[in-house]
């Protein structure tokens, strides 16, 4: 039981983890804080929050568990701001989808106390973001990465995982370069391409002629597109280094096809089609859980 839990970022994420933990009645209060007074009193008038905190530290400093669901690059600064005010018993988790640079962040502002924090991603999301995007349901049958440190203790991420499992998520370990490395490639690349495509063609000269005739495949390639801007910059910049090789390898592919299509190789470009088409629909099978 949690009995006073701290949401600094009361958005989506944040939101949907203080109300999935309501629900599961494994909380005793909630209190919140953010850089938008509006979005925390949104959060306030739907039940996500119980109280508003007026700083960081006042969040945290009676909490015995801590969610920090900013976009990443808030997290140092934010991390700077609560650490002289940590309960020692209180646990803190993330829910940022990088966490080589949040662990790097929390281990020069958290010193000594860093066994007291626990990384984590949820893969669940949306569009949507804000507190009024917030469900009791987001994580639901969705999964959940820890990445712990060497100085967590197992109670401690066992304790942090259950309050996952009380939101209906699956949760797994994994190592935080391995993470960095398999999101860059599922998920901030293709979140790169959508921006990039909707970009380009946004600055034609006939883009509302374009945007007009798209159909259900321009539909669910740039779906996300329409994401969190700031939330998307401060994850590229995160991933910097694995994006780049993704990207790097992205394009390779993109070459090969292109040299395809202008030699008119037809067998060359339906083999690769079957190639990419079996792949999506075997993978359909761990895509329909997330
Ligand atoms: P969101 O809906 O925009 O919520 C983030 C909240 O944090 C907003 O209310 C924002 O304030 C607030 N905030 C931003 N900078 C802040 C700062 N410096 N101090 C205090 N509050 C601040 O975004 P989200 O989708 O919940 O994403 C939050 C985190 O979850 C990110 O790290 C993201 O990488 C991660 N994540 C997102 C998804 C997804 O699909 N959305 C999935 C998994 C993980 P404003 O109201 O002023 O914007």
């Amino acid at each position: 039981m949690i009995r006073k839990l701290a949401i600094l970022g009361v958005g989506l994420i944040g939101g949907s983890f203080a109300l999935a933990l309501k629900r599961a009645g494994v909380v005793g209060q909630v209190v919140g804080y953010g850089r938008n007074r509006e979005n925390l009193e949104v959060a306030r008038s739907l039940g996500v929050l119980d109280v508003i905190m007026d700083t960081p530290g006042a969040a945290v400093a009676e909490a015995d568990a801590i969610c920090l669901s900013v976009p990443v690059g808030a997290l140092p600064d934010l991390l700077t701001q609560i650490a002289p005010y940590l309960r020692d018993d209180a646990l803190i988790t993330d829910v940022g989808s990088t966490k080589q640079d949040v662990i790097f962040a929390a281990r020069a502002a958290l010193g000594d106390r860093i066994a007291q924090f626990v990384p984590g991603h949820p893969i669940a999301g949306a569009e949507d973001s804000g507190a009024t995007a917030a469900r009791p349901e987001l994580f639901h049958g969705k999964s959940v990465i820890l990445t712990p440190l060497a100085e967590n203790r197992a109670e401690t991420i066992a304790r942090v995982s259950g309050w996952w499992q009380a939101c209906g998520a699956a949760v797994t370990e994994m190592e935080a370069e391995r993470h960095d490395r398999i999101f860059a490639a599922v998920s901030h690349l293709p979140h790169l391409a959508a921006f990039a495509l909707v970009a380009e063609l946004a600055e034609r000269p006939e883009a509302a002629l374009f945007f007009q005739h798209a159909g259900s495949g321009f539909r669910d390639f740039t779906r996300i597109a329409a994401s969190h801007p700031e939330m998307w910059r401060d994850i590229a910049l995160a991933n910097q280094g694995a994006l780049l090789d993704e990207i790097d390898r992205y394009q390779e592919a993109l070459a090969r096809l292109r040299q395809l299509l202008e030699n008119g190789d037809s067998a060359a470009l339906q083999a690769l089609f079957e190639r990419a088409s079996t792949a999506r629909r075997t993978l359909t099978t761990y895509l329909d859980r997330s």
